[in-house]
Formats: C-alpha cells, sequence, structure tokens
C-alpha cells in the first residue's frame, strides 16, 4: 500500500509534542510491516543542519492560496526505511519556532494544499494520505474541490488522526474564501459556529477518523471533551474509532538508555535502587527509601495540576517525597517553586525541559502521578511503565486503556486509578499507592506487571493498515 503521512511535526527532525513523537514512530512501524509509507512535513527554519544538509531537491512548483501564489519546493531525505519529503517556502518556514505566529492559518493552510500539488514533483500519489491534527485537515477537503479532476487523484482515500481536540485551527471567517480559496459551494465545510474550523474541515471530508485512544473517541462525542465539535462528530460517530499509540521502545528502553545512573531491566530491579539514589542527590531531596513520586509534565489544566496543588500539602504530609519536571503556565510554575521552597525536603520542582532528567524522573521514581483531566492517549504513564514506576492516573483517555487498576486478591494489574476528576479521589490514589508500596513484595509484583506491558507500536501499526485496508475496499 502506498500511504502519504503528512504531519506539522516528526521525531528526530523537529517536535513539540506527542504528535511528534507519533509522527517519528508509526512511520517507521508501517515501515517495517512492508508499507510503502512517505511522511512530509514543513522544512523549518528549526530542522537540524546534519539533516538538512543530506537532503536532495526535488524540485518545485506553484501552490495557489486564494489570489496569493506561492512557491513550493520539494526536498528528500531517507532514513530508517521510511521517505521524508520536506515542504519548502521561506516566506511561511524560515522563522525560529515553528506554531504560535499570527498567520499560522495561512501557513498551514498553505502546507495542506502543498502536501496536494507536490504529489505532481514527487511523482508519489498515494492509495491513502493520512493526515493529523488541524495543521493538515485541510487536505481532504482541498482535495476534493480542488483536485479529483486530474485522474492520479481521482482515487485517493483520505484518514485524519485527531491528536488533540482542544486544537482546532480557528480563526476569522474571512479566510475561507480569501486564503483557503474555498468556492462558495463549499465554504460551509470550513466553518463551524461562525467561524474557520480547519479541524472540523477535516473531519467532515476524511473517508476515516481515528482518534488516539479507544476511550477518548468516544469521550469526543461529549461537550465535556469535544470543545464544540461533539455534534459533527456525534453525526459522524459511524467513521470514527481510536487506536492506541505506542512509544519507541529502543528509544525508550532502562536497559540502553544512556541518560540513567545504572541501566537495569525487570529481570535485574535491584539494580534500579542506584536510579533513585542518584535522583534524589541531583534534585536536592535527601536519600532515603521512602516512596518517591515523580511527575514529567506539561505544566497544564490538562494535566490536572489544579488536582495537585489542591491536596499537595495533604500529600507532603506523609512520609514521602515528589518531584515535578515541568513547563508550561506561569500560575503553576510559581506555585510549585514557592511549595518547594517552603518543603525543601520532601518536594523539588524543576521547571524546564529536560529529556535528560526525564528519564532519571522514570527510572528513579517509584510511583508516577498523571492525574489529567483528559488526556487522548498519554505517552508519560507508557514510559513510566516500561521503567517500572508503578503510575497513579485518572480512568481517562488513554490513561483508562493503558493502566490496569490493581487488584490486591489475585495480584492483576499495572498501577492505580481514580474515576472522577476529584483532588479528593485522587489523593485516596496516591494513599492507596503509599501504602501498597510498604509491602515490597507486593509493590515488586505490580512493577513487574507494569514493566511487562507491551507499549510497542507493533500492534498500534498493524491495526493502523487494517483501517487503510478498509477505506480502499469502500
Ligand atoms: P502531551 O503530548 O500531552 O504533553 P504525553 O504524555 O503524550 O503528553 O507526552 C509527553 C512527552 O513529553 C513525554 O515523552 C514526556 O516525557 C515529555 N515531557 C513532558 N514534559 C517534559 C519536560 N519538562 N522535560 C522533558 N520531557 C518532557
Amino acid at each position: 500500500m502506498k500511504i502519504l503521512f503528512a504531519a506539522s511535526e516528526a521525531d528526530p527532525f523537529i517536535k513539540t509534542g506527542g504528535l511528534g513523537d507519533v509522527a517519528g514512530a508509526l512511520p517507521r512501524a508501517l515501515a517495517s510491516e512492508g508499507q510503502d509509507i512517505r511522511v512530509i512535513l514543513p522544512l523549518y527554519e528549526d530542522i537540524p543542519f546534519k539533516y538538512r544538509e543530506k537532503m536532495v531537491f526535488l524540485g518545485a512548483t506553484d501552490v495557489w492560496l486564494g489570489w496569493r501564489r506561492q512557491y513550493a519546493g520539494a526536498l528528500c531525505l531517507k532514513q530508517d526505511g521510511v521517505t521524508y519529503y520536506f515542504v519548502d517556502n521561506e516566506y511561511y518556514f524560515k522563522r525560529r519556532g515553528i506554531y504560535g505566529f499570527y498567520d499560522d492559518g495561512e501557513r498551514f493552510a498553505f502546507f495542506a494544499k502543498a502536501v496536494l500539488e507536490l504529489m505532481s514533483v514527487t511523482g508519489f500519489y498515494p492509495d491513502v494520505l493520512h493526515v493529523n491534527d488541524w495543521q493538515s485537515a485541510l487536505a481532504p477537503l482541498m482535495l476534493d474541490v480542488f483536485y479529483r479532476d486530474r485522474s492520479e487523484y481521482a482515487n485517493i482515500r483520505t484518514m485524519l488522526t485527531i491528536h488533540n481536540i482542544e486544537f482546532q485551527g480557528n480563526m476569522d471567517k474571512f479566510v475561507i474564501g480569501d486564503v483557503f480559496g474555498l468556492p462558495e459551494s463549499h465554504a460551509k465545510i470550513a466553518e463551524y459556529k461562525g467561524d474557520a474550523n480547519m479541524l472540523k474541515a477535516g473531519i467532515e471530508s476524511a473517508d476515516k477518523v481515528v482518534t488516539v485512544s479507544p476511550t477518548y473517541a468516544k469521550e469526543i462525542l461529549d461537550p465535556y471533551f469535544a470543545y464544540g465539535l461533539e455534534h459533527i462528530l456525534q453525526e459522524r460517530q459511524y467513521k470514527l474509532s481510536g487506536i492506541l499509540n505506542g512509544i519507541d521502545t529502543v528509544k525508550y528502553d532502562p536497559l540502553k538508555d544512556k541518560a540513567l545512573f545504572q541501566n537495569y531491566s525487570a529481570k535485574s530491579l535491584a539494580r534500579r535502587k542506584k536510579n533513585k539514589a542518584g535522583l534524589q542527590t541531583l534534585i536536592g531531596l535527601p536519600q532515603c527509601d521512602k516512596p518517591l513520586i515523580g511527575m514529567v509534565t506539561r505544566l497544564t489544566s490538562q494535566k490536572g495540576i489544579d488536582l495537585l496543588l489542591h491536596v499537595i500539602e495533604d500529600i507532603l504530609v506523609m512520609d514521602l517525597q515528589l518531584v515535578i519536571l515541568g513547563t508550561g503556565d506561569w500560575k503553576y510554575e510559581n506555585a510549585l517553586q514557592e511549595l518547594a521552597a517552603r518543603y525543601p525536603k520532601k518536594l523539588a520542582a524543576i521547571i524546564s525541559f529536560s529529556a535528560d532528567l526525564a528519564s532519571k524522573i522514570y527510572a528513579g521514581s517509584d510511583i508516577f502521578l498523571m492525574p489529567s483531566k483528559y488526556e487522548p492517549c498519554g505517552l508519560s504513564q507508557l514510559i513510566a511503565m516500561r521503567y517500572g514506576s508503578v503510575p497513579v492516573v485518572r480512568e481517562t483517555g488513554g490513561l483508562k486503556d493503558t493502566v490496569i487498576p490493581y487488584n490486591p486478591t489475585d495480584g492483576t494489574g499495572t498501577g492505580f486509578t481514580f474515576k472522577t476528576y476529584n483532588a479528593y479521589d485522587m489523593l485516596d490514589a496516591v494513599r492507596r499507592a503509599v501504602a501498597t508500596y510498604e509491602n515490597g513484595e507486593e509493590w515488586k509484583k505490580i512493577m513487574s506487571n507494569a514493566m511487562s506491558a507491551d507499549p510497542s507500536w507493533d500492534k498500534s501499526a498493524r491495526d493502523y493498515i487494517e483501517v487503510y485496508k478498509s477505506i480502499l475496499n469502500k
């Protein structure tokens, strides 16, 4: 099968979050399943030179956006069995940073159209065009409106993955005609509640819509989770489903991870101790065997930081330690730093983004706390489990699908969970985890259950292939 995977970021070239992880790992997994998979993304200024210097120029064309005529070049790089195409346009992409500009709507409308137009330059006309999130979500609609009458494009099927429905590419309605160039007959498809909405255009136009966990696929039918799009999704439930993300099990491997003080596996758990001691010293907490709770997270309301702050003093009176690594809203950053100054022996708050320290926390903490308000899939709990840090999570989205509540009667389960978005329910789950930690043998059992869960991409890649096949056979 020929698949073109369009995304606004992809590891290892450029990444700001979960989408970048998925766009890095899923294509590699699809390639090892024997698919002809190619990835297309913008050629940002921030893509490191070591990749840029290896790219080969394939050709260029013009892309029309309303009345604008813009240059689009295609560069190519082959890596790990996957062909990557980079869309070159210096006016839109030669800037520091990748999102957050006043003209993001125009930049990504250009990207979506260039994905289609550049097929004539690369010569790669896919069976399935797989777009991701709002930044490429306009492509299925543009395909229908501007390209279907060309024979090479006539049979391309389309699929949209929603990684987080909060971000929809909302803009003033004016852009629908002026920038997207859509005729009156199709303008309504890109409009929602009086604004332009790029994600909604994708949901309406794609043959299939997938989210990154089965539970999130159900949750986004509900106004609490859907950020206003519940009606659109309810009407299109017939083409909506969920496929769990995996993690890169080569990159996230406690036996190989160079950031750790001591490498270990499920068979050599005793070695893990050195990681706890090393972490405690590094972050300025006293070395001891009390339970150490870790968090590696964006500091935003999505991640349940409000719940944490509501009961943090109840947590800190327990005989334990807490380390939080994160960046985000200044109000959370300040509150955590202030608390860390008040409880220097119990709480360490590191306001920074550090993959190295993140690994050390996954390997050195006993418990991993992730009380998200909503969580499309979540990668952190999967990494934590692989490193033997037992997750305490709220039962939402991918957290519900990946963490099995511990059952003391039969010793099954991989973590501790709570249902309602309520600080005291979270506190109760933390207390249950801490009490269980006291029983060393029981705790080891949960750790090995968590570490033996399979978070690899293999199964998910096969699930994606089934979906591709289903839309091709329509
Ligand atoms: P989201 O994409 O919503 O932020 P995920 O759990 O899906 O949440 O993915 C988060 C990823 O980013 C994980 O790999 C996590 O380790 C990493 N991460 C989050 N915050 C930090 C940080 N401050 N430093 C290093 N890595 C971080």
